[in-house]
Parts: C-alpha cells; sequence; structure tokens
C-alpha cells in the first residue's frame, strides 16, 4: 500500500468515522471523506477543523449509498477504501427495511461497486458488527464465547433488522470480494462503541444508549442486559491497522470486554453520582417485558436478550493488529463528560 495515497472514508460525517479521519491525518495520510450533504451548515464543524489543521490533506465529497456511482469521483486513486456508512439507528422504526436495511445492503454493493470500477483500489475494510456475529444474547447457549468464525443467523427483517442489516451487507461484501481477485476485503466488528465523540450530530445508537443514562427511562433500575462494549479511539485504531497491516485478513473482533447496563450506571455514579441518579439495581425481567411496548422494544427481544450473558473472543484483534483495549468503563465514563462538555447533560 502506497502510504501517500488517499484513502477514502464513507459516512465521514459519523461518529466512528470522525476518529478514523482524525487519527489517519495525524498518521499523515491523506482522506477524502464523502458525507450525503458536503454543504449543510451544521454536523460537519469538526470535520472543517480537521480540515484546516492539516492543510490540503482532508476533502469532503458527497455521495450518498443509494445512488450507485455517486462513490466514483471520490474513490479515483485511492488504495484503501473504508467503508463505514451505514445507519445505526435503535428503538421502533416506521420502515426499517427503508430506514436500515435497503441503504446498508443496497448501499454496501455501491460502494463496493465503485470499488470493481476503481483499478487503484487494493483493499477494502468494511465496518460491520458483533451483530452480524450474533442476532441475540441467548444465541450463545451452548457456547463459551463467540468467535469470528460465527454468523448472525436468528435475526431476520422482523426482529433485530439492525443486526439483519449488518448481515445481509457484511454477506454481500464477501460475495462480492470472492468474485474477484483485485482487492481483499477485511471486517472489522465492534460491539457497542462507546467514548467521546467529535460531533453532537451523530444519531448513533451509542448515543442512543447513553442518552438513557439521563432520560429517565433507568430511574427505577436497568434490564439486566449485557452488551460488549469498545472504545471509539480502538475502533479507529482497528480500522487504520486492518487496512495497512498486509498480513490482515477476515473479520476482526473490536470488543473491549462486556458489561451489564447495570455496571455501566455503577461506573457512571462513581465519577458523576453527585449530580446524577443511576440505576442500583436490575429490575426483574417481568417488569421489562411488561415496560418493553413503550420503551420501544418488542418482547421477543426482551425474551432472547435480558438476563443472557454474552462474550465474544477478540484474541486475533489482540494479537494479528496489535489492539490494546481500553477497559469498558473508561469508555463509558469518557462518554458521559463528553456529554457533559457538549451540553447533552445538563444539571
Ligand atoms: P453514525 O454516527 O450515525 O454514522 C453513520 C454514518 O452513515 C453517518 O455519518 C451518515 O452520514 C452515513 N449514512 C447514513 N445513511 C447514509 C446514506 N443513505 N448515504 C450515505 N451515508 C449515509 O453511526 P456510527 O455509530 O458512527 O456508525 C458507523 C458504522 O459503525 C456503521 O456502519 C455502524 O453500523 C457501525 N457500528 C457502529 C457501532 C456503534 O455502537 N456505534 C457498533 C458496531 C458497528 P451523513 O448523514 O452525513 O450522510
Amino acid at each position: 500500500m502506497d502510504p501517500s495515497a488517499p484513502v477514502l472514508v464513507t459516512g465521514g460525517s459519523g461518529y466512528v468515522a470522525g476518529w478514523i479521519v482524525r487519527y489517519l491525518l495525524e498518521d499523515g495520510r491523506t482522506v477524502r471523506a464523502t458525507v450525503r450533504n458536503p454543504d449543510k451548515p451544521t454536523g460537519l464543524e469538526h470535520l472543517h477543523a480537521l480540515a484546516d489543521a492539516h492543510p490540503g490533506r482532508l476533502t469532503l465529497h458527497r455521495a450518498d449509498l443509494l445512488d450507485d456511482g455517486s462513490f466514483d469521483e471520490a474513490m479515483a486513486g485511492c488504495e484503501l477504501v473504508m467503508h463505514t456508512a451505514s445507519p445505526f439507528l435503535m428503538g421502533r422504526l416506521d420502515n426499517p427495511q427503508e430506514q436500515l436495511i435497503r441503504p446498508a445492503l443496497e448501499g454496501t454493493r455501491n460502494v463496493l461497486n465503485s470499488v470493481n470500477r476503481t483499478e487503484s483500489v487494493k483493499r477494502v475494510v468494511l465496518t460491520s458488527s458483533v451483530v452480524a456475529i450474533c442476532g441475540d444474547n441467548v444465541d450463545m447457549r451452548g457456547k463459551d464465547r463467540f468467535t469470528d468464525a460465527d454468523w448472525n443467523t436468528t435475526s431476520t427483517p422482523n426482529h433485530q433488522e439492525y443486526n439483519y442489516s449488518k448481515t445481509v451487507a457484511e454477506k454481500a461484501a464477501w460475495a462480492m470480494c470472492e468474485a474477484q481477485d483485485r482487492w481483499d476485503l477485511v471486517t472489522v466488528h465492534p460491539g457497542l462503541v462507546l467514548g467521546p465523540s467529535l460531533t453532537t450530530s451523530s444519531v448513533s445508537g451509542s448515543m442512543t444508549t447513553m442518552a438513557h443514562f439521563i432520560d429517565g427511562s433507568m430511574a427505577l433500575g436497568a434490564p439486566a442486559l449485557q452488551v460488549g462494549v469498545v472504545d471509539v479511539r480502538d475502533v479507529a485504531r482497528i480500522h487504520i491497522a486492518a487496512g495497512y497491516t498486509p498480513s490482515a485478513r477476515g473479520r476482526y473482533i473490536a470488543n473491549a470486554e462486556t458489561i451489564s447496563l447495570l455496571d455501566m450506571g455503577n461506573a457512571l455514579r462513581r465519577k458523576f453520582g453527585n449530580r446524577w441518579t443511576f440505576p442500583r439495581i436490575e429490575l426483574p425481567k417481568f417488569l421489562i417485558k411488561l415496560s418493553a411496548p413503550a420503551a420501544g422494544l418488542t418482547r421477543p427481544y426482551v425474551e432472547r436478550n435480558v438476563g443472557w450473558p454474552v462474550r465474544y473472543d477478540n484474541s486475533r484483534t489482540r494479537d494479528e493488529l496489535g489492539i490494546e483495549f481500553m477497559p469498558a468503563e473508561q469508555s463509558v465514563v469518557d462518554h458521559f463528560q463528553q456529554m457533559i462538555d457538549d451540553g447533552i447533560a445538563k444539571r
């Protein structure tokens, strides 16, 4: 890989992409970032600041996942493409097919159609997710942990729609990769990404999850839900290592450790408990089930996730990409501190 060749980051305005773009620039790379609307007056301030701090090395380009060919111009001359753009929306959606599944699947195909047309591209790093590995926590029954050999086989267009969108998009990417031999594919599988955001405009599920600690929805207690957590800065470093390590191959789990929502509340109370109230107990599952529809959750989701453990094996990411993961509690605390600094968490 020529270190002076530009690298393309799709969805450059996003939470995860912001850190990827920043670290690439700090590493001396030239970056092209795609956004749907490069002229929008808000939401891109952090990218404009990065462009000013690294003159001539960051440009923004208009591209839409649903518009085949729209990535061609930005990709011309790139050897490495990092495809992060994909909606990560939580809660009840009016039309998951249009809001999640089509942009993820059709968008991945469109980006890779551009890759197929762009002779310079040698590697694609795709931001997949642990949800392409595990659909519901209960799927771990009979296993010690999930590895990169596992696939989500339980999500559908009507159950865990986001998880389904990531699974079908990643499968499509592998199929397109295997149909040619010029470029290779490396996929990155983050758990719930937490840690400071460079933008307040992201609507990522990471923000929605942390907002639950201040919106009163966990005032009585937390669901007994375990989640894999990883720091956004580690996720960015993993993308870059996946892109520039010649021997990198296959699927890399980007998950520091599994913690419960109650563990997160406890970490937040230790640091911010003098100003905010955080959950102290886990609520019984039947109560969570009863209140699920009002909280935007389905009962099958609660049934198949609350109270079930989940674990992921990140050893290949540590060994082959040289990543030392930040503790999950640090990411939770740093994320909340950023919410305070940005005026999102107020007292
Ligand atoms: P985010 O802040 O919402 O970023 C998603 C980006 O996708 C946005 O910047 C958006 O760009 C772009 N996008 C959405 N629809 C698009 C469309 N039709 N055309 C072009 N761009 C579109 O979310 P994130 O958390 O950073 O997620 C980034 C990636 O990480 C996604 O692939 C997500 O599935 C994956 N991931 C996230 C987590 C997590 O916990 N956050 C965990 C695992 C995997 P514009 O609106 O500016 O165009």
